[in-house]
């Protein structure tokens, strides 16, 4: 794998103290870039996590608490840091129902999370890589940012928002030295998703293998999981020197999902 040095710059992941945030910081960290880790929810584990980071990698990490359903408070995190050169807007939350009983409040929160608090961030940060002269953005979307499936509107209408949003902020910095696109996976093997494979077993009477080929990657044709680490390593290239250059696009990491 190619090297890539990060050392010296500052990176702000949103929604990090778990599944595919986490594995970006600690991609990140490994790269040499300075991390601050975030979520809503400002346990001891939380700034626990970013000090094993900051030991296990030798860099500065830091944890900072903000709610991205708050536009004030996604702007505030990014002030709190007090430096950004690589943004990472990976926050985000789903809910499933038809879309005539959608929950309003469902709608607003995912619009909220998945979507807004990207335009927040990015709107703090910009001032601060355009100081810097250099600056990357990377926003997790989704397969489901150029995609659908039946009873995810507000997830899908998010995503989609969000590969628009990138596309935008990469007009708007073409000329500098600043870059901005959407990393698009398919299933990651999260936590959360690991979590939910004893209880596909039982409900479909399947085994594990059976669950994770015929229901859980139904749609993914490598009928493989995309991994964290692979998030990870493409989010260090998307900073890389490798990548100036490619700006307002999107990547998907998706197993073919996509190429059907
Ligand atoms: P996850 O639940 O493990 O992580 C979500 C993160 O967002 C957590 O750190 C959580 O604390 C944080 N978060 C949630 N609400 C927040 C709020 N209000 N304020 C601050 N932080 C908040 O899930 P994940 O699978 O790692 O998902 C991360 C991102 O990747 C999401 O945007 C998701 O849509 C996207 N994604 C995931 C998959 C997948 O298969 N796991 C596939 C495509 C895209």
């Amino acid at each position: 794998m190619m090297s890539v040095s990060l050392a010296g710059k500052t990176a702000i992941i949103t929604g990090s103290n778990s599944g595919i945030g986490l594995g970006v910081a600690r991609a990140l960290a490994g790269a040499g870039a300075d991390v601050v880790l975030n979520s809503f929810t400002d346990s001891p584990e939380d700034h626990a996590l970013a000090a094993g980071i900051g030991q296990e990698f030798g860099v500065q990490a830091r944890y900072l608490s903000a709610d991205m359903s708050n536009p004030e408070a996604c702007r505030e995190l990014i002030a709190a840091a007090g430096r950004c050169d690589i943004l990472v807007n990976n926050a985000g939350i789903q809910h499933v129902a038809p879309v005539e009983s959608f929950p309003i409040a469902k709608w607003d929160q995912i619009i909220a999370i998945n979507l807004s608090s990207a335009f927040h961030t990015t709107a703090a940060a910009l001032p601060m890589m355009r100081a810097a002269g250099w600056g990357r953005i990377v926003n997790i979307a989704s397969a489901h940012g150029l995609t659908a499936s039946p009873f995810k509107s507000a997830y899908i209408a998010a995503k989609h928002g969000v590969v628009g949003l990138s596309k935008t902020v990469a007009l708007e910095t073409a000329e500098e030295a600043i870059t901005c696109n959407a990393i698009c996976p398919g299933y990651v093997l999260t936590p959360l998703v690991e979590a939910q494979i004893p209880a596909t077993m039982a409900e479909y009477g399947m085994e594990r293998e059976e669950v994770v080929r015929n229901v859980m990657l139904a749609r993914q044709p490598s009928k493989q999981f995309a991994t964290v680490e692979q998030i990870g390593g493409s989010t260090v290239f998307l900073c890389s020197e490798a990548a100036a250059q490619i700006t307002g696009t999107t990547l998907s990491i998706d197993g073919g999902w996509t190429a059907l």
